[in-house]
């Protein structure tokens, strides 16, 4: 197949494939699952005599690895070095059901092995400290100097400072999943049950990594401490003027089943903190106090965006890109493109929008490097499943579209819904869903 008919079919079939499986289907069947074409081998590896292009992968990440694997998949001749800070990746996704020891750090845990032996990826394990976006060239900590053709960089979030919170772990915030993941459920297993022995989540303004993922976290904490804290309450405070996403489902559970255990505030952004008095300060001047608290700070671009100056977007949180290519819009950086969470764009900031804005991005390059123009009408879908209770998940998706008048992706209504409710099913579902996107991204 071309890799244009794929690309298409793969990101507008999918939401419709989602839609199926989130009904009763089953994702794994589907042919326009997210999994790879099987029937497209890798390229051999390619050698000094044989390579056409140079790529250079910055972040291992969602995004990164996906990006390397699809231009190996689909570029011509294209030598992919993608550099990664940590020897291993640790999935986000997932992560919150560690808090409630339903998961494992290690089942949470992808290697680079694949993608180096498979597909031919040079792997190389540092810190990128700088980029040269004109001479197209990579900056490591311990001073090597890389340069290529082309360079993806996928660096994810970083955290704005939260006053008060110094070098404190006190307060976790265990959104870039890993020790302070597992320093979080230690805490929640440590803490004393019963009235007043409270545990504070607070809610960043947006746009923050994954819109539904603080209140699937408090979703599952709220019923972790119905069974293993009787008593004792969660407070989520939320920055924002009200739910920012899947409004209906929710509402509901907070309300409803959590609403004994959840008490929740909106406009309620933090103004500073105290570990030593294990309080949060509103803006407005109101006080909250926990035994355990999940402070979860407002967000930016991955340090390394604002370093290079690509942080243009978002009254410079976020990276300014061309959605057709996911090239910088900052001038003379048109050979650098960001994909993932870095990326200012209409799309979520999730794990699978970084898959999919990976491969758009890795097809635009490919076709670039060998003298053509990236697909004018590129398509992408987001899948989402939210834990409810410990057992019971909805569901949420949405489909978009190149829209030519806003130079924007589009949301496309009809291949876009949320679960009218929670179950089960979506709870299984969504374990086949995530094996299949990591697999997508890492094997
Ligand atoms: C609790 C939680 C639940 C989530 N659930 C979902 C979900 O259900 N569905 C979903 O789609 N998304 C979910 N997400 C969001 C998802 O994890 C992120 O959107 C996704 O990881 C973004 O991919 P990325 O490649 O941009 O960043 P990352 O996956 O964070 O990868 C960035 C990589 O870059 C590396 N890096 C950064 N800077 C440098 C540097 N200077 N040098 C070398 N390496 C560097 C980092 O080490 C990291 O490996 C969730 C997130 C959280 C926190």
């Amino acid at each position: 197949m071309e890799r244009r008919n794929f690309l298409s079919a793969a990101s507008a079939g999918f939401a419709a494939s989602l839609l199926a499986a989130c009904g009763g289907g089953d994702p794994t069947t589907s042919d326009a699952s997210p999994v790879v074409d099987r029937s497209r081998k890798p390229q051999p590896v390619v050698t000094n005599n044989t390579v056409k292009a140079r790529v250079i992968v910055i972040g291992g990440g969602m995004g990164g690895a996906t990006v390397a694997k699809y231009l190996r998949l689909w570029g011509d001749a294209i030598s992919v070095t993608l550099i990664e800070r940590m020897p291993t990746y640790t999935s986000n996704i997932m992560s919150s059901m560690v808090l409630s020891g339903q998961r494992s750090m290690s089942s949470l845990t992808y290697r680079y092995d694949t993608l180096r032996t498979k597909y031919g990826i040079n792997t190389v394990f540092g810190e990128v400290v700088a980029v040269d976006p004109v001479g197209v060239k990579v900056t490591m900590a311990d001073g090597t100097v890389l340069a290529a053709d082309r360079i993806v960089m996928a660096p994810g979030i970083s955290f704005d400072a939260v006053p008060g919170l110094g070098n404190s772990d006190k307060m976790p915030h265990a959104w870039q999943a890993g020790p302070q993941t597992t320093l979080l459920a230690n805490q929640l297993k440590a803490m004393t049950a019963g009235l007043n022995h409270n545990v504070v989540l607070t809610i960043p303004k947006t746009p923050y990594r994954c819109p539904p993922g603080p209140y699937e976290r408090a979703c599952l904490i709220a019923d972790w401490l119905r069974v293993n804290k009787p008593g004792s309450k969660l407070i989520v405070l939320d920055a924002n003027g009200d739910y920012v996403t899947e409004k209906d489902n929710f509402s509901r559970a907070f309300l409803g089943i959590h609403g004994n255990v959840i008490e929740y505030y909106t406009n309620a952004e933090i103004f500073e903190v105290s570990p030593a008095n294990m309080s949060l300060t509103t803006t407005k001047g109101i006080t909250y106090y926990g035994d355990v608290i999940n402070m979860i700070p407002s967000q930016r671009a991955g340090a390394l965006i604002t370093t290079v100056g690509l942080n243009n977007e978002t009254q410079g949180r976020f990276a300014g890109v061309n959605v057709l290519s996911y090239a910088s819009t900052v001038s003379g950086a048109d050979k650098i493109h960001i994909i993932g969470d870095s990326s200012a764009t209409t799309q979520p900031k999730a794990g699978h929008i970084a898959n999919q804005e990976a491969k758009v991005c890795a097809d635009a390059i490919s076709r670039i490097l060998s003298g053509g123009s990236p697909d004018p009408a590129p398509v992408t879908n987001s899948a989402c499943y939210s834990t409810i209770t410990m057992r019971q998940a909805s569901w949420l998706t949405a489909a978009f579209q190149y829209d030519t008048a806003t130079s924007a992706m589009k949301v496309v209504s009809a291949s876009s819904a949320a679960s009218p409710d929670w179950n089960q099913d979506n709870f299984d579902e969504m374990g086949t869903w995530f094996k299949a996107l990591m697999a997508d991204s890492f094997a």
